[in-house]
């Protein structure tokens, strides 16, 4: 093979797990290079569109707060409340101390709150800017030495069946460019969610047409060169998952349910408790008529919107001084939908709902509160999906494994493109940004002790 380009390890992508495993591996003192299929400044990894909830356990963030915390409590969070795999978590979540001082201490960057969220036992969602987090990723990882080429999508993985991974043949301008990578190949491409044929062969019918919120970029290309070589997949069939109620108008997502907001659909009816992780309701969602359905809330939920979650107003509203004038706004019955929301409320106030057996407002806090104080407002919803929950199969070193449980020499995945954290069950906010830099970087530490090629 004639190598036009010979690094120690090369990272496919430079997105989150991308850029924060490739920082990781210049600190060893290995040569990086990033293939990186955009161009600069274009929009190209998730992180760039996130509003930016990051889980770390045990900070002083939360101590300052009250909040007691443990990597263990996390992984406990994970596995009973997605699926995930227990080694898996246990190895991700133990590092993530090393994530947050990374953030901290070379991105320069500080939380602005931590809050709680569905399916968390304890309040440990940092909220950062997700922006902010790439940008900073990127000119740290420039500055360390790291080196991108930007417009090189990698194409295919140079494999031998006795050696594994040697390299891989990018593309830039037309002309291959073969890069020996002598250390490692990390693949850290994000989801599929661009592909159609692997959304139509690993997801369910129901959810082909969900509003795609994540970048163009996430085309698969980094999946299907792992599956070319025989890598094994892990939780795939669950990867195509709903996420956050997004407007058919305005691309906007919103979680306002979790104030209190109760959902309906078509026919005026609840149809699932909201207190549910916004996932399954998307999911439930996606099975009615249309595809859509309704956030219906009153003027107090609004208010508190307003003041601690102004994205979520985001989407088109539609408002009426009654909950019969917001019908109409809505085109759904007016009788069918003041019947729904005076039951809805005489359950809230006898604190027990019999209907969808809502019985928090988010999954962890709070009881349901009657939707009475007018004016109404409602939003038009559809399920969207922002990242993939399945991928390639890995073991707890981020090293891609074969269908039989072997490691493929030097191969290496990171990020939305690996499964094994989210089982089948659903997701716990906060998760896949740090899931994905602390596994760029697990991944960075193992390939850096190969012996190179
Ligand atoms: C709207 C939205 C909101 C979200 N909110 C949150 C949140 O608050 N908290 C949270 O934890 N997660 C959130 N997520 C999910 C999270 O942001 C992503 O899962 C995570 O950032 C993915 O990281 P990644 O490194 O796997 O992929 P990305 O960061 O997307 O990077 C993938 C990179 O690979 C490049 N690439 C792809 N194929 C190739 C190829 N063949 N060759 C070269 N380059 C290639 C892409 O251009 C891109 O730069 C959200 C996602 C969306 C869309």
């Amino acid at each position: 093979m004639n190598w036009d380009k010979v690094y120690d390890i090369v990272f496919v992508g430079a997105g989150t797990a991308g850029l924060a495993g490739a920082i990781q591996a210049v600190k060893n003192g290995d040569k990086v290079l990033i293939l990186e299929m955009a161009k600069p400044g274009e929009f190209r990894s998730s992180m760039s569109v996130i509003a930016g909830v990051m889980d770390f356990p045990g900070t002083k963030y939360q101590k300052a707060k009250g909040i007691e915390d443990s990597p263990e409590l996390y992984t406990a969070d994970l596995v009973n409340n997605c699926g995930g795999d227990y080694d898996l978590c246990k190895a991700m979540t133990e590092r993530l101390h090393k994530t947050l001082d990374m953030v901290e201490n070379d991105l320069g960057l500080v939380p602005k709150d931590v809050i709680g969220g569905w399916g968390h036992s304890v309040g440990r969602c940092h909220l950062f800017d997700g922006p902010k987090v790439l940008r900073r990723l990127e000119e740290k990882a420039l500055e360390l030495g790291v080196e991108i080429a930007w417009e090189t999508p990698g194409k295919e993985l140079v494999y031998d069946k006795t050696l594994g991974v040697l390299g891989i043949i990018a593309e830039n301008a037309g002309q291959e460019v073969a890069v020996k990578a002598r250390k490692g190949v990390v693949l850290c491409t994000g989801g599929f969610g661009y592909n159609k044929k692997l959304c139509k062969e690993f997801g369910p019918d129901h959810l082909q047409d969900l509003i795609r919120l994540m970048p163009p970029t996430h085309t698969g290309l980094g999946l299907e060169m792992a599956l070319k070589i025989g890598a094994a997949t892990r939780d795939i069939k669950h990867a195509l998952k709903c996420s956050l109620p997004t407007c058919i108008h305005t691309l906007a997502d919103t979680s306002i349910q979790y104030l209190g907001g109760i959902v309906v659909n078509k026919s005026a009816k609840r149809f699932i408790r909201e207190d549910t992780w916004y996932g399954y309701l998307g999911d439930a969602g996606a099975k009615q008529q249309d595809g859509i359905y309704y956030i219906i809330y009153d003027d107090a939920i609004r208010s508190r919107a307003k003041k601690d979650f102004p994205t979520w107003l985001r989407h088109k509203e539609f408002k009426g001084d009654t909950i019969e004038d917001l019908a109409k706004e809505l085109k759904l019955d007016p009788k069918a939908l003041k019947a729904t929301v005076d039951n809805y409320n005489k359950m809230a106030a006898a604190g027990k709902d019999t209907e969808c057996g809502r019985t928090t407002l988010d999954g962890n806090f709070g009881s349901p509160i009657p939707v009475d104080k007018a004016p109404f407002y409602g939003m038009e919803c559809k399920p969207s999906t922002t990242s993939f929950k399945g991928g390639i199969r890995i073991d707890t070193l981020n090293r891609v494994l074969d269908w039989d449980g072997y490691v493929i020499p030097r191969l290496y995945a990171a990020g939305e493109v690996t499964g094994g954290y989210f089982g089948k069950g659903g997701y716990i906010w906060g998760t896949m940004t740090v899931m994905g830099m602390t596994c760029g970087a697990i991944a960075a530490d193992d390939a850096h002790k190969n012996k190179p090629m």
